[in-house]
């Protein structure tokens, strides 16, 4: 099992939160799905394959175009052995969804969308400088679902400046009413550098504050339990059977091959991180076929990263695999280490699983950081 990873950076406008590496230079799009292959071609022996899930994330690869999407796709089908794919996701805009996108997404192989909603609030769509307005997004869905597209996942946010628990419940309760099968939710967070950090600090717009959050937070999964969605991973939800199979192989630490500007790869023990610029990213292939610097992961940052990763989703850390990998010292450091979290309650201990407490949740970064190799 391997994944495959392919970031398309376009982005028609920036929206104020966002630190993804995106770029407004449409210009080299053709360009850049050239270079994609051809580090496609090179990259192809790096992980072992066949590749049993693909997904394009951005940027907004639906800003390619439905000629390039083809395009990329048919040439990765040449350079990669892509025959056993049981998930292809892309990511999309609801302002560039339309029946003839749809349709090249159902030709190219797609059998999951997803799609950066945030909320169903135009005016906090507009703070956070989103393209699209609410009926756009529920317009877009509809045009998915008519083309036979029957896994759709969401994105939201909660914490946008001048949201109230009553607007939160309504983008939720508005994502249930939409039957998809998927939910994501994020806390907005501001991340030094971008609009939203700069407007801050300038006194603009207030910050949600934490005690809301919190309260936005149990509020979304108290109703996502109750509409059937199972709770798989700290910020994500899915109805039973579809969870994201490429999110999910990343958390099991699974190996990936990341395409693409600012992509990153793991073939298990090595991690490559493609250079996020795409002028640079260019040069680089055509220079010398790859565009990475490569990093060996000690065993302490292979044994953090399992922690981490594991202990975010609901199926939590198998401690028996902690004692395979790392020996018998290490398994006793951590059970030594958790001991105090799972006599508090914040930790569950059952079945040779570590499992945060859905209470802990908001904490879950300061638990995990204490159960790291020091
Ligand atoms: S569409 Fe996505 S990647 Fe592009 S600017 Fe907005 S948040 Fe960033």
């Amino acid at each position: 099992m391997a994944g495959v990873y392919v970031h398309i950076p376009f982005c028609k406008q920036r929206c104020i939160y966002c630190d993804f590496y995106s770029t407004t230079q449409m210009h080299l799009r053709d360009h850049y799905v050239e270079m994609l292959v051809a580090e496609a071609r090179h990259r192809n022996n790096e992980i072992k394959q066949p590749f049993t899930t693909m997904y394009w994330g951005g940027g907004t690869p639906s800003q390619l175009g439905n000629g390039l999407m083809r395009d990329l796709s048919n040439g990765l089908r040449s350079a990669l052995n892509l025959t056993d794919l049981h998930e292809f996701t892309v990511e999309v805009n609801p302002d560039d969804v339309t029946h003839e996108l749809i349709d090249t997404l159902v030709d190219m192989g797609v059998n999951r969308v997803s799609m950066g909603v945030q909320s169903f609030v135009d005016d906090e769509l507009r703070l956070i400088r989103r393209r699209h307005d609410a009926q756009r997004a529920i317009d877009a869905v509809d045009v998915m679902r008519a083309h036979g597209i029957d896994n759709i996942s969401i994105d939201l946010i909660y914490g946008i400046p001048g949201q109230t628990t009553d607007t939160w419940k309504f983008s939720v309760d508005k994502a249930i009413e939409m039957n998809v099968q998927h939910i994501s939710a994020y806390n907005l967070s501001y991340e030094a550098g971008t609009l939203l950090w700069r407007q801050r600090q300038q006194g603009e717009l207030t910050e949600v504050d934490d005690e809301t959050c919190v309260t936005m937070y149990f509020m979304l999964v108290n109703a996502l339990k109750k509409a059937g969605f199972e709770h798989y991973e700290i910020s994500n939800f899915s109805l039973p059977g579809f969870y994201s199979r490429h999110n999910s192989a990343y958390w099991n630490g699974t190996p990936y091959l990341g395409l693409g500007a600012g992509a990153h790869s793991y073939d298990g023990q090595v991690r490559r991180y493609n250079i996020a610029d795409l002028q640079g990213y260019l040069h680089h292939i055509i220079d010398q076929d790859v565009a990475y610097q490569e990093e060996n992961l000690t065993i302490q940052e292979q044994y953090d990263e399992t922690v981490m990763l594991t202990l975010r989703t609901a199926r939590g850390l198998d401690t028996a695999i902690i004692h395979d990998r790392y020996g018998q010292a290490v398994y006793d450091y951590l059970m030594r280490q958790a001991m105090p979290h799972i006599e508090a309650g914040r930790l569950s201990a059952q079945g040779g699983q570590l499992r945060l407490a859905p209470e802990s949740v908001m904490v879950a970064d300061d638990i995990i950081s204490d159960l790291f190799l020091a």
